[in-house]
């Protein structure tokens, strides 16, 4: 499993050039983007695409490989393969069948976004892709409104402004948030502070829309507990989807609250 850079092609590792150099194959997310980096760096070995469609059924052909001692090296468009990148599939059979399977390590953009982000790295969840329809997005931020350690998204050009926006309805406008774009890359910035301020920043600035994203929130602040308030926003976005007792259940599930206490003021908001 060998990491390739997040932007910049000088963070690559010198054990990842040489382990490249000498396997039978390398397979890859994607064989036209990695032969670029591979050229760059002189590297000629055979190719096999590996990627989301194909892991299921590849991966068997690449285990039938690995057994007739082939050695070959994952690696994907950036980073560490199998973060939000495809690979799990291979792995878990690889361990299954007995096969050794050997780390490389190197960049990754949720670890060098939290290096930077001057929040707490002691406990951290790293929560990959938020879903892409509003809806599901703001009921699944709510899932993490109580979380205390510091959360990780990763995030696209196309959905940052509004992922912005739905954590500062779920979280408050004053959770603190940092936004890491482009890092290793020519246009790296990094934006830090509340998360309405940061929101506003990048709706103002057309450039701080481009590119890839990291979105590093703070986890809940330790006086922050729920206010009838908070329990009032949930309920009314559950309520958008489900009748009152099925929202009320749900809504005491997700915030540990009293269901009885959620169902009365579910009826008051559903007949409000
Ligand atoms: N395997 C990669 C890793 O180890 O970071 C992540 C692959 S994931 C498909 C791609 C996402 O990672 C991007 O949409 C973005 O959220 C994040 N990302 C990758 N490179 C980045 C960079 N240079 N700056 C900020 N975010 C980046």
């Amino acid at each position: 499993m060998i990491a390739t850079p997040i932007g910049n092609r000088d963070d690559i590792t010198l054990r990842a050039i040489n382990v490249l150099r000498e396997v039978d194959r390398i397979l890859a997310e994607d064989t036209r983007h990695s032969r670029r980096l591979l050229d760059h760096l002189g590297i000629q070995r055979p190719m096999l695409a590996l990627h989301e469609h194909n892991e299921d059924e590849a991966s068997q052909r690449i285990i039938d490989l690995l057994l007739q001692g082939e050695s070959l090296a994952l690696i994907s468009d950036a980073g560490t393969p199998l973060i939000s990148d495809p690979g799990f599939p291979l792995v878990r059979q690889c361990r299954e069948h007995g096969i050794a399977v050997i780390p490389i390590p190197g960049a990754s953009a949720v670890i060098a976004a939290l290096s930077v982000s001057g929040l707490p790295t002691d406990r951290f969840r790293f929560e990959g892709f938020l879903p892409r329809k509003q809806q599901a997005r703001l009921t699944y931020l709510q899932t993490l409104r109580r979380e205390t350690a510091t959360v990780v998204f990763y995030e696209s050009s196309h959905r940052i402004e509004e992922s912005l926006k739905d954590i500062a309805e779920v979280m408050g406008a004053q959770r603190h948030v940092v936004v890491a774009r482009e890092l290793t890359k020519v246009h790296e910035t990094v934006l830090a502070g509340a998360v309405d301020d940061v929101y506003a920043r990048v709706c103002d600035d057309e450039n701080q829309r481009k590119g890839e994203f990291v979105v590093v929130m703070a986890g809940m602040p330790a006086d922050d507990g729920d206010s009838p308030g908070d329990a009032d926003a949930l309920l009314s976005v559950l309520l958008e989807e489900l009748p009152v007792k099925q929202a009320a259940g749900l809504a005491a599930r997700i915030t540990g609250l009293k269901k009885n206490a959620l169902y009365q003021r579910a009826l008051a908001l559903s007949k409000g």
